[in-house]
């Protein structure tokens, strides 16, 4: 399997950026028709989430959410001063799986890839892999 690298730049320091349209450009160039797409994220401060893309308020309260769960400033250690990042990016995960079905990420309706900055702005990127024939 090819892996491609796909630059993603961040504009904030928390965001959440719908990378489908990304990952579906990656998929047509293969012509894979059925197989699985990879997308793998290689950063300790940022991650990788599946979540409905239609109403953007459903990133924005993820967000807000993560935020409360996990508080910028508390009883951390790392002397660079980003666990909160590190421990968000460990909630969500750094890999997804996605099935390719007729040429097509098999993605439900609302359902759409995100790109999770936790410690932004950055310029990131991401591993995309599909499989199959
Ligand atoms: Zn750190």
């Amino acid at each position: 399997m090819k892996w491609t690298r796909v630059e993603v730049r961040t504009g904030s320091r928390t965001q959440l950026i719908d990378i489908t349209g990304i990952v579906t450009g990656e998929l047509a160039k293969t012509g894979v028709k059925n197989g699985t797409c990879f997308v793998y994220m290689p950063h300790t401060t940022a991650g990788l989430t599946i979540n409905e893309n239609a109403d953007p308020d459903v990133a924005r309260d993820i967000l807000a959410s993560l935020a409360r769960l996990v508080p910028a400033t508390g009883d951390y250690r790392h002397a660079e001063g980003n666990s909160d990042a590190h421990i968000k990016a460990s909630l969500v995960g750094f890999s997804l799986m996605v099935p390719v079905i007729d040429g097509r990420l098999a993605l439900g309706t609302w359902q759409g890839l995100y790109f999770c900055e936790f410690d932004g702005p950055r310029q990131r990127h991401v591993l995309v892999g599909i499989t199959g024939g």
